[in-house]
């Protein structure tokens, strides 16, 4: 599933060959995807210029002259930038035409989501009640020590939670916590200041190791028709159950938290 991280280095990648393009037209193959395409996307788009892209929590925001097109994507969605005239594959469900080249979106499982927004896109249901950027300056760990104070959920919980914070999913809160060296069933209220502070530079060094993982291949990726595309990463304890922890070489546990299989070392996270 593309986390923060792919969805970042996406926005980072097609910025400087979109930004100040025309939209030239639009192709829709499929239009169910978890919402249904706008019918007159075609006539909302043609003719706008793309002026920027940003990203709130795993969204794409393309900023458009009349409005903003918001793009998720889902559970297996990618984007990459193709010859307008390579035949689409099938499940290539939208092309954003620029020029020669189209802005293809791929999505085998169809839970992306593609919408326009006419007003203020940061206002949006799906936008507005998103949490804080873990890669902002604004998150910190006298940040998240405030915002835990009274919480009895567990920190790896809390952490997941987008409305608390954004684009911290399983993998990278396990790791996060496997950083910090905290067990996530720590009730997040409980937590001191200084494990606060370990806890979100944790969060923030897991995440630009995995831009800087995915930097390297960002070109290929955006410009190629390779595969799934996304980049392997070595995980210090994400599914790692039962194998030597990499720190200390205890064995690595699984445990259930919210539903979610959550892996920890029981030596290095206390
Ligand atoms: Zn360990």
């Amino acid at each position: 599933m593309p986390e923060l991280p792919e969805v970042e280095i996406t926005r980072r990648g097609l910025l400087p060959d979109l930004a100040g393009r025309q939209i030239d037209g639009v192709v829709a193959r499929h239009t169910r995807l978890r919402y249904p395409l706008p019918r007159t996307l075609g006539r909302l788009l043609a003719g706008q210029t793309l002026l920027d892209i940003d990203r709130r929590g795993k969204y794409l925001l393309f900023r458009l002259d009349r409005g903003t097109l918001l793009l998720h994507l889902g559970m297996s969605g990618s984007l990459r930038l193709v010859p307008a005239a390579e035949p689409a594959g099938k499940h290539d469900h939208l092309d954003l035409l620029f020029g020669t080249r189209a802005l293809r979106l791929r999505d085998p499982r169809r839970f992306g989501a593609v919408l326009w927004v006419k007003g203020d896109a940061d206002a949006h249901p799906l936008i507005a009640p998103l949490g804080i950027e873990p890669l902002s300056g604004a998150f910190s760990g006298d940040w998240l020590h405030d915002a835990t104070r009274g919480r009895a959920t567990a920190i790896k919980l809390f952490l997941m939670d987008s409305h608390a914070i954004v684009g911290v999913g399983n993998i990278y809160a396990s790791e996060s916590l496997f950083r910090a060296g905290v067990d996530p069933r720590t009730p997040a209220g409980r937590l001191a200041r200084a494990r606060c502070e370990r806890i979100a530079m944790a969060v923030k060094t897991t995440l630009e190791a995995a831009l800087a993982a995915g930097g390297s291949s960002l070109r290929d990726f955006i410009h190629s028709d390779g595969g799934s595309g996304w980049f392997q990463q070595q995980h210090f304890v994400y599914g790692r159950e039962g194998e030597p922890c990499r720190r200390c070489g205890m064995k690595v546990r699984a445990l259930r938290l919210g539903q979610r299989s959550t892996f920890h070392c029981p030596r290095c996270q206390r």
